[in-house]
C-alpha cells in the first residue's frame, strides 16, 4: 500500500490522502503525523474504502511525515469509533480524539525529574526550611507537587536544591505497574454469589460477546461477585476495564481491589497528572496494564487485549457525557464489548428501565442476587407526610426524623441525611425589594455557599461574594436565604444536637480522591455521627454502623421537565436507602414527602421495585419514550440571541415531515442562557422504526449556519435543560 487515507484529528477537515515516504511502512490503524499546509496534523491510517472522499491525483499526494511509536489502533476500536460517530451524530475526529486523549502519550521524553530529601542539611537553616524538610520526609515528586505538600513556595524548595538538601532523581515515566494476583485473597462466596460468578467466569473463558445485567439488591455483594470473572481474565492474561460513575467511589473500590488482588488497579480519570496519563495510556496500549478502573472516558482507550468490561452502578447518569461527543458510556460499553467479542457486565441495584427491558426480553443475560450478603436485612422504609408532620418555620426536618436522629445518637449509631442540593440555599432574595441573585451568564439563581461565603452558579462556575446590602435597593441586612441546601440542613442538625459530630459530604467537600479517602476513613472509624450529603454519598459506600437514612425532600427530583424524573427519583432514593443497615444492625429509612400518593413514592415505601418498574414501563410505552421510542434533542446556541433564534427558526422552517419522527420546537431551552450563550431547543421523538440519525443529519446538512452558532445534537438525552 503506497497511498493511505487518514482520519485526521481535526473535525473541520474531512479524511485526507497521503503517500508513504520512502522506506516508510504503515499498517491500518497506525497513528501518523502528516504535513498540512505549513503545519502538521495527527491522523490515523484508516481502512481502505471506509472513509468517503474524492481520490486525489497520485502526483499531488504529499508524503507522511512520521509514524508515531505507539501500537496501531485495533480493528474493533476503529469500528467503535465509526459506530460512536454515526450513532451520536458526532464528527469522527472528535471520537478519535477521545482515543488519543493523552497527547503526551504519543511522544515526548520517557523520563522525568522528581525531587526528594537528600539527607543533607542546608548551610543556612531557617524555620521555614526546617518545616519544609520535616513535611517532605518520605515524599518524592516534582517541585510543584512538593511545594503543595510542604505548603511553601517553589522558590524555597529550589533554594534547598541549590544547597543540596533536596536532590533530583530521574524517574522512568513508563515504569511498569505492580502485577495483580488473581488468587491473592479469595473470599468465600455465598451460594448465590457462586452461582452468578460461575456464569460470568464461563463467559470470560468463552471470549464471545455476551451482555449481562447483574441485578443485585444494595449490599448483595456485587463487587465480590464480579471480581471472579476479573480474576479469570487475569489468569488468561487479558485486560479488564471497570467503569465507575464517580471518582469519589474509586477510593473504596481501590481498597477492596487491593485486598482481593494484592495490587492496585491502573486508574484513569481527569485528575491524573500528565505523566500518569501517559504511563497509563502506553501501558494500556501495549498490554502491560491489566485492570483499568476509570471514569467514562476510559472506555475509549486503546486496550491491547480486552477480555471483560464491567460497568458498576450502570444506571448512573454520570455515564452520560453532556458536551462534546454526547455519548452514554453504558451503551457504548455494550457496543465495545460487541466489537471486541467479549462479555460486558452492567451491575446495579436499580437498573435503568432500558437495561431492564433488554434483560427481560432476553437480549441481555440477567443474573440476580436477591438478598444482602451475610444475612443483613434490607431496611424498613417509612414515609413522613410533610403536609401533616410540618417542620417549624425555617426548619426542614420533621419531628419523627429528629427523633430518629436522637435515637441513633443515643445508641452510638450513624445517620445519613440525604438532600441533593449543594450549598446553603438555592435562592437568595432581598426582603425589601424582592431582588433575586441571578447568574450574569446563565438563566439560573446563584446558590449561597456559607462554608466558602460565596454565591455560586452551579452551571458555569461564576462566583461572587455575599454583599452586605442589596445591590438593587441598597438596603442592608435584608437578604434572606430561601430553601435548604445540605449546609443549611447541617446547621439545623447542629442546633438540634450540638454534641453530634457532623460531616457535610458533597463534591465541594469531597472533591479530590484524598478528601474522599479521608471522609471514608473517618466514617468507618465512627468519628462522624451524622452525614449530610448529596447524591455523592447515596451509593457505593458501606458503613456498617449506619442505621438511619433520612431523605429530606423526596419530591425534589420530581419537579421540572425531566422525562426520566420518576426513574431518577426511584434510583436515588432506593440507592441512598441502601446505605442503611448494611452491617449486623437493622436499618431504617425515613422519607419526607408532600406527595405520599405519587406512584414512585408509594413504591419506595412498599419496597416494591417491580410495581414501580411496571408502572413506569406503561407510562413510557404510552409516551413513546425509551425503550419503546427514542428521544433526541438539538440545541442551537449563540452569544447573540437574535442569531441563535433566527438559525433555530430557519431550521424549524426546513423541518422534515415524517410519520415516525415528531419534531417539537424550536423553543427557548429551559436554560435559555447558559455560559453566556442563548439557547433554542428542538425535542425529537421518534418511533423505533425511524432512521433517526440519518433524518437528523440530512436535516442539519440542508442549512448553513453562521459561524457564531453552535449546534449540539443529543441522542438519547438525559439532560433536558
Ligand atoms: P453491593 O455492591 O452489591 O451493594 P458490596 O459488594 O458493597 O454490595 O458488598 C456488601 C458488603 O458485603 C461489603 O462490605 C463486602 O465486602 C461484603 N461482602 C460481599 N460478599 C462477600 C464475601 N463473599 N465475603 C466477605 N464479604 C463479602
Ligand atoms: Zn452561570
Amino acid at each position: 500500500m503506497n497511498r493511505v487515507r487518514l482520519l485526521v484529528l481535526n473535525a473541520a477537515l474531512g479524511p485526507l490522502d497521503y503517500r508513504l515516504a520512502n522506506g516508510m511502512q504503515v499498517v491500518t490503524g497506525q497513528v501518523v503525523i502528516a504535513p498540512l499546509g505549513p503545519r502538521t496534523v495527527t491522523g490515523i491510517v484508516w481502512d481502505e474504502g471506509r472513509l468517503p472522499g474524492q481520490e486525489v491525483d497520485a502526483a499531488k499526494l504529499r508524503p507522511l511525515r512520521e509514524v508515531v511509536d505507539v501500537p496501531p489502533l485495533s480493528e474493533p476500536l476503529r469500528r467503535l469509533i465509526e459506530w460512536t460517530a454515526e450513532y451520536y451524530c458526532a464528527p469522527l475526529a472528535s471520537v478519535a480524539r477521545m482515543v488519543l486523549s493523552s497527547g503526551g502519550a504519543l511522544g515526548g521524553p520517557t523520563t522525568t525529574t522528581e525531587y526528594r530529601l537528600s539527607g543533607g542539611t542546608p548551610e543556612r537553616m531557617t524555620a521555614q526550611r526546617a518545616a519544609a524538610i520535616a513535611a517532605l520526609e518520605g515524599e518524592q515528586a516534582t517541585i510543584r507537587e512538593l511545594s503543595a505538600i510542604a505548603g511553601v513556595s517553589e522558590g524555597v524548595l529550589r533554594g534547598l536544591v541549590n544547597q543540596g538538601a533536596i536532590e533530583p532523581v530521574s524517574v522512568a515515566i513508563d515504569r511498569p505497574y505492580l502485577p495483580a494476583d488473581p488468587d491473592f485473597h479469595q473470599p468465600a462466596l455465598s451460594p448465590d454469589q457462586l452461582h452468578v460468578a460461575k456464569q460470568l467466569v464461563q463467559a470470560v473463558e468463552a471470549k464471545a460477546f455476551e451482555p449481562f445485567l447483574l441485578d443485585g439488591v444494595t449490599g448483595s455483594g456485587k463487587t465480590e461477585t464480579y471480581f471472579e470473572p476479573i480474576a479469570e481474565a487475569l489468569r488468561l492474561g487479558r485486560q479488564v476495564l471497570v467503569l465507575l460513575p464517580e471518582i469519589a467511589l474509586t477510593e473504596n473500590f481501590l481498597t477492596r481491589f487491593e485486598q482481593r488482588f494484592g495490587a492496585p488497579p491502573v486508574q484513569w480519570h481527569s485528575s491524573l497528572k500528565s505523566t500518569e496519563r501517559r504511563r497509563a495510556w502506553r501501558a494500556i496500549a501495549n498490554g502491560d496494564a491489566q485492570v483499568i478502573v476509570g471514569a467514562r472516558s476510559a472506555l475509549f482507550l486503546p486496550y491491547a487485549d480486552l477480555g471483560l468490561i464491567v460497568v458498576d452502578e450502570a444506571h448512573e447518569i454520570s455515564f452520560k457525557q453532556d458536551d462534546g461527543v454526547r455519548y452514554n458510556a453504558r451503551d457504548v460499553s455494550v457496543m465495545r464489548a460487541r466489537f471486541e467479542a467479549i462479555p460486558v457486565i452492567l451491575a446495579s441495584a436499580t437498573p435503568a428501565l432500558e437495561t431492564l427491558h433488554m434483560a427481560n426480553s432476553g437480549t441481555y443475560t440477567k443474573l440476580v442476587l436477591p438478598s444482602r450478603f451475610g444475612g443483613a436485612q434490607l431496611p424498613e422504609v417509612q414515609l413522613i407526610d410533610l403536609t401533616i408532620d410540618k417542620p417549624g418555620a425555617g426548619r426542614w426536618l420533621a419531628q419523627p426524623l429528629v427523633e430518629g436522629l436522637a435515637a441513633r445518637l443515643a445508641a452510638g449509631e450513624q445517620s445519613l441525611l440525604f438532600l441533593n442540593r449543594r450549598g446553603y440555599a438555592p435562592l437568595t432574595l432581598c426582603r425589601n425589594c424582592g431582588h433575586r441573585f441571578q447568574c450574569p451568564n446563565c438563566s439560573a439563581w446563584l446558590v449561597e455557599h456559607r462554608l466558602s461565603s460565596r454565591l455560586a452558579c452551579h452551571h458555569c462556575g461564576f462566583e461572587g461574594s455575599v454583599p452586605d446590602a442589596c445591590p438593587e435597593c441598597g438596603e442592608s441586612d435584608c437578604l434572606v436565604a430561601c430553601g435548604p441546601g445540605v449546609e443549611r440542613i447541617a446547621d439545623e442538625v447542629r442546633e438540634l444536637f450540638p454534641e453530634a459530630r457532623i460531616a457535610v459530604a458533597t463534591s465541594d467537600t469531597l472533591g479530590s480522591p484524598e478528601r474522599a479517602a479521608d471522609f471514608i476513613a473517618q466514617a468507618q472509624a465512627k468519628a462522624i455521627d451524622i452525614i449530610v450529603g448529596t447524591q455523592l454519598v447515596a451509593k457505593g459506600f458501606h458503613f456498617p454502623e449506619l442505621t438511619l437514612v433520612g431523605v429530606v425532600d423526596a419530591d425534589l427530583g420530581l419537579e421540572g421537565g425531566d422525562l426520566r424524573a420518576a426513574e431518577r427519583t426511584y434510583q436515588q432514593v432506593a440507592q441512598v436507602a441502601g446505605r442503611a443497615g448494611r452491617g449486623s444492625k437493622p436499618g431504617e429509612v425515613l422519607i419526607q414527602t408532600r406527595h405520599p400518593e405519587a406512584a414512585v413514592i408509594a413504591a419506595l415505601a412498599d419496597g416494591d421495585r417491580d410495581a414501580f418498574y411496571a408502572a413506569e414501563t406503561e407510562a413510557r410505552r404510552d409516551a413513546g419514550a425509551p425503550p419503546f421510542g427514542r428521544w433526541a434533542s438539538i440545541i442551537l446556541s449563540s452569544e447573540d440571541d437574535r442569531e441563535a433564534r433566527e438559525a433555530a427558526n430557519r431550521l424549524g422552517h426546513n423541518r422534515p415531515h415524517l410519520d415516525d419522527v415528531m419534531i417539537l420546537g424550536p423553543a427557548p431551552a429551559p436554560m435559555a442562557l447558559l455560559r453566556n450563550r442563548y439557547r433554542y431547543r428542538f425535542l425529537i421523538n421518534a418511533r423505533r422504526s425511524a432512521r433517526l440519525q440519518a433524518v437528523l443529519r440530512d436535516w442539519l446538512a440542508m442549512q448553513d449556519f453562521a459561524p457564531g452558532v453552535r449546534i449540539g445534537v443529543d441522542i438519547d438525552p438525559y439532560s433536558f435543560v
